[in-house]
Formats: structure tokens, C-alpha cells, sequence
């Protein structure tokens, strides 16, 4: 027997039914839309300090940091706008205007993306 989705309560009348009412339905979609705005948001928020911990870097002069250190400053390394091969030997990574390298130690290559796409 089938299920609302909502509150869980058994459901008659039709087979592909999902929900008891258009009460229990709309509850589902708000709260499955909050819960997609919460990740959404958690994600730029992340990739947001990244950027600040890799700018902070290049205004230090600082182009190579272990992996430790930098995951102490907070940075989340799965986080990230986008990657390339193929012109290095190792992936560059992008968080907005700034590419780097990173391995399983250290993170290196640390540069401002000037005028490039
Ligand atoms: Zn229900």
C-alpha cells in the first residue's frame, strides 16, 4: 500500500497517487525547495570563502601551501567553479578569477586568471 509522502499516511483512490491532498503536496515541494535554496546557498557561501582564503593568499605573495594549512584557514577543497586538463600535468582547478593545482599534500600554481576565460 502506498504512502503520502508528507505525513506518511496510507493513501486510497489511485495507484500513482504521491500525496493525501493538495495540503500534503504543496508541503512537500516548500520544504524540498528550502531544503535545495539551503544547499545552493551553503555551496556560494563555501566557494565564497574560498576565494577569500586563495585572494588573501596572492595578496601574501604566497603561491604554494601544504594541504593541511589550507584546510586549517578553512578552505574546502571539493568546492570549486570549474577544472581543466591537458595544458599541466596536474588538473587546474578554478574557484572564479583564480586557478590552482592541488595534490593529496599542497596546493600550488596559485594565479589570478588575468583576461583569460
Ligand atoms: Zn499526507
Amino acid at each position: 500500500m502506498a504512502t503520502c509522502m508528507e505525513c506518511g499516511k496510507k493513501l486510497q483512490g489511485r495507484k500513482d497517487k504521491r500525496f493525501c491532498d493538495a495540503h500534503c503536496r504543496n508541503a512537500w515541494h516548500r520544504r524540498v525547495y528550502r531544503e535545495s535554496r539551503r544547499i545552493h546557498y551553503r555551496i556560494i557561501r563555501q566557494l565564497e570563502e574560498n576565494h577569500s582564503i586563495l585572494d588573501n593568499l596572492l595578496k601574501a605573495g604566497i603561491t604554494t601551501i601544504s594541504r593541511s594549512e589550507l584546510e586549517l584557514l578553512g578552505f574546502h577543497p571539493g568546492c570549486l567553479t570549474g577544472c581543466s586538463t591537458g595544458a599541466h600535468r596536474h588538473t587546474e582547478h578554478r574557484c572564479f578569477d583564480i586557478r590552482y593545482m592541488i595534490t593529496e599534500r599542497k596546493i600550488f600554481g596559485i594565479s589570478r586568471m588575468l583576461g583569460a576565460e
